[in-house]
């Protein structure tokens, strides 16, 4: 019975076009977003429906599809999910329906959300029955799994939205906030001698060691007293570290690499704030302090109160919007002065895994929620 469905016959068509992130494919096998934008912008086409490209990078378009309201636009409305997946081996885009399940890369992560955000503007734009003065417009996305330049490209242009519903596996959760993502290195320095006369030489190793004791200790602690209602605590984790040559050298110099998860109020400048006056103590053997990723990733903590929130919060028959741990291109678009939130068929758990799938019942329901929510639009 799925086979038959458009959306399903859709997300099988998404799936086995290969749109691996370029900059995480190196096998070289796929040929980036490219295939899955002109399948989208031709089909996009023949329903009657204007499309417009933005350049995000060489090769790499941004998608945009419009359907403007029966009167004067007043109101702007945005279907915002990404088109690069994941890489994965090459059977994983030929799309497989086992039972009510769809296996293949992105199916989950995030062409189901692709399919049914799509599908629901079709249905729209070939009904009677459209909003009166709400632009729907279909942002298909690049380089959500990398650097979300495509978001952020977006974010710059000065096309805004009353709300924008940035598409991922929430499994029909209405996410209103989620974490943000900071990546910082620390640096010690010291100065090399022979291992066999350590007194003469200043070991970074041992300077990072001791940052290390506060970071796992009191600053730690601090964040364990830190806590948002829907997303919980901060968080620290020590990534990668690199210090040294060889045992008979002592090192002069130690690099610690941090992903510190943030919790709405935090800002980049409030975390170096802390690691700053948390290092005071060790004097001249602190670390230097550096952002290792030069694109902001604040959280995202968007007004549940907002009038098409709400809405769409009630044809999902849900009561209360959720938050959750994970990064999405909704923090860039909010940056842009667009309110986002987070919604989309499938489970997050089954997004990157080897074996991608989603659930088709899933996939229907979040059609016809998004259908409803466009229907309902003034
Ligand atoms: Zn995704």
């Amino acid at each position: 019975m799925y086979q038959e469905s458009p959306v399903v016959k859709l997300l099988s068509k998404l799936v086995s076009i290969p749109s691996i992130n370029p900059s995480l494919d190196q096998e070289l096998i796929g040929c980036g977003e490219e295939p899955v934008t002109a399948f989208l912008e031709e089909n996009a086409r023949n329903a009657g429906l204007v499309t417009e490209r933005q350049k995000v990078a060489t090769g790499r378009d941004n998608l945009l599809v419009r359907l403007t309201p029966a009167g004067e636009v007043k109101n702007r409305v945005l279907l915002a999910p990404h088109l690069d997946v994941v890489p994965a081996a090459v059977e994983a885009f030929t799309p497989k329906i086992i039972g009510n399940q769809l296996h293949g890369r992105g199916s989950c992560d995030t062409k189901g959300s692709v399919a049914c955000f799509f599908q629901a503007l079709l249905d729209l734009a070939s009904s009677s029955q459209r909003p009166e003065e709400t632009e729907i417009l279909f942002v298909g996305l690049v380089d959500e799994e990398f650097a979300q330049a495509g978001s952020r490209t977006f974010a710059e242009s000065t096309i805004m939205g009353d709300l924008a519903i940035v598409g991922e596996p929430t499994g029909l959760d209405v996410v209103s906030s989620h974490k943000g993502s900071l990546w910082i290195q620390l640096e010690t320095t010291g100065k090399a001698a022979h291992g066999s006369t350590p007194e003469k030489g200043i070991n970074a190793i041992e300077k990072m060691h001791q940052a290390m004791n506060l970071l796992l200790g009191e600053y730690q602690n601090s964040l364990n007293s830190k806590s948002d209602p829907m997303l919980g605590r901060p968080t620290l984790s020590l990534g990668a570290i690199k210090g040294g040559d060889q045992p008979n050298i002592v090192p002069s110099r130690c690099q610690l690499e941090l992903d510190r998860r943030t919790i709405p109020g935090e800002t980049v400048e409030s975390v170096i704030e802390e690691l700053t006056s948390l290092f005071e103590p060790l004097k001249t053997s602190a670390p230097k302090i550096k952002i290792s990723r030069s694109v902001p990733c604040p959280a995202l903590n968007t007004d549940p109160s907002l009038p098409f929130v709400r809405l769409f919060l009630q044809c999902t028959q849900q009561q209360k919007v959720k938050g959750v741990p994970y990064f999405t291109d909704a923090s860039p678009i909010s940056m842009g002065g667009t309110p986002s939130i987070v919604f989309g068929p499938g489970n997050i758990a089954q997004a990157h895994a080897e074996d991608e799938w989603i659930d088709l019942s899933q996939l229907e329901q979040a059609r016809s929620i998004i259908l409803n929510f466009l229907r309902e639009l003034p």
